[in-house]
């Protein structure tokens, strides 16, 4: 079986060649998750485009699509299901930054969901302006000792490792005293504390660092690169929310026209049928455009294309899932449970009823809606940028409450 119709290039033949091989030597359906995804990574097959050794083979990111297509439709297990926060943000953010130690011991555990990941940014007073965090590094030796609090942290509760970032140089404007690092989430000096959605789940936590020491060794870059880390990792995080590029008709979109077709045909009227083609095309666009995005992509690290995604799924997820609970009437006010339940996936959207409220955190999560349009407006359209009242002022003088 070969990936596509059309005549294969000699890079597609090569990873075509080693699917092949993976599939014989390991049929999904008969191997156990971790020793499947374990053999993909070693096969160079898990991010094409990481480094030979580290689960690519330094391709272009366009044949990972080619890749998964072959292994889901073998029934491969999802690393993404499995470890959404590390193969979607932390993954590819220890790839660009970590050091040759750390990308062998991270990236395999982690491709595989052995090892679960979470990242600890966004802080109470510090969401949007993330680069304005309070947390602190202090320099002891060849240790940092970490005290502060980060809050809404994706899935903290079963993590093993987390990407923390940390101000380490309060004397220097706010976004060059910034410095990441990987924690030990098992340390007793790291605290985690559910926190409960709508939802009834508590999907994210509160996280609490009291004189937690991480060693120089695990630091991502430099002194002083935390920002750019994050970057890094921000550019990953809308490609991975709002990226996805499924079959025309799924998602959102298709729960919609499934209620729409399993209504009576009394009850399926032309003012409704429009309002439906109306967030079909919406859905159908913004599917398009994560295709064009995805094509055009030459290197591994995403542009501000990403937040056109990431901007679009959460209107539409919000909008589409509105639809969809109107489209219940009366039922549509029931929820299915608010038991408090610490889930092992995120965004599960099972139902319209949970899928309607896990939608309202969509254009909030991986960067609101408004900060979206602030980086469309400045890095797509070239307009003024947004105000900026901390701009040149070290951190520890800025005013803040
Ligand atoms: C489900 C979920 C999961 C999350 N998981 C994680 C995680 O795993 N790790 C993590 O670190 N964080 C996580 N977050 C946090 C998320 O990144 C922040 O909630 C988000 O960045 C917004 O920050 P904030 O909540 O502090 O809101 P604020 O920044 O206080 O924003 C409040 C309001 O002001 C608006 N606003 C702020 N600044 C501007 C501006 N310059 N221009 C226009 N409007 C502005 C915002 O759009 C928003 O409407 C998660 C959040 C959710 C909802």
């Amino acid at each position: 079986m070969t990936i596509t119709d059309s005549p294969l290039t000699a890079d597609e033949q090569r990873v075509d060649d080693l699917v092949t091989e993976l599939l014989e030597k390991y049929p999904p359906k008969t191997t156990d998750p971790v020793t499947f995804l374990g053999a993909q990574f070693d096969a160079g097959l898990a991010w094409v485009h990481f480094p030979v050794g580290h689960g690519g083979l330094g391709l272009g990111p366009k044949l990972q699509k080619l890749i998964n297509e072959r292994v889901f439709a073998e029934g491969a297990p999802s690393p993404v299901a499995r470890n959404p926060i590390g193969h979607g943000m932390t993954g590819p953010t220890v790839a660009v930054w970590g050091s040759e130690a750390q990308k062998t011991r991270y990236l395999r555990p982690l491709f595989t969901g052995e090892e679960i990941w979470c990242q600890l940014f966004s802080e109470p007073g510090s969401g949007s302006d993330f680069a304005g965090l309070s947390s602190r590094g202090v320099k002891d030796g060849d240790e940092w000792i970490c005290n502060g609090q980060k809050v809404w942290t994706t899935l903290a509760h079963l993590s093993r490792w987390g990407l923390l970032v940390v101000r380490t140089d309060p004397e220097a404007v706010k976004h060059a005293g910034l410095t990441a690092f990987v924690v030990d989430m098992h340390a007793p000096t790291v605290e985690t504390k559910p926190l409960r959605q709508m939802t009834g789940e508590a999907e994210f936590n509160e996280v609490f660092f009291t004189d937690t020491r991480i060693p120089d060794s695990e630091m991502l870059g430099k002194p002083g690169d935390g920002w750019r880390v994050s970057l890094t990792t921000l550019m990953n995080e809308r490609v991975s929310i709002g990226g996805g590029v499924g079959p025309r008709g799924s998602g959102a979109i298709g729960m919609a026209v499934k209620l729409w077709s399993d209504r009576a045909s009394d009850q399926r009227d032309p003012a409704t049928k429009d309002e439906l083609m109306k967030l079909y095309v919406r859905a159908e666009a913004t599917r398009l455009t994560n295709m064009r995005a995805a094509a055009n992509a030459q290197r591994g690290t995403p542009g501000p294309e990403g937040s056109v995604g990431k901007l679009a799924f959460a209107e539409n997820n919000k909008d589409i899932y509105s639809f969809c609970v109107d489209l219940l009437g009366a039922q549509g006010m029931l929820h299915d449970s608010y038991a408090f339940v610490r889930p092992e996936r995120t965004m599960d959207i099972a139902t319209p009823s949970k899928a309607f409220l896990r939608a309202r955190a969509n254009s909030i999560e991986g960067g609101t809606t408004e900060v979206m349009k602030n980086i469309l407006g400045e890095r797509v359209l070239g307009l003024p940028g947004d105000v900026r009242v901390d701009k040149g002022i070290a951190w520890k003088d800025v005013p803040r409450n």
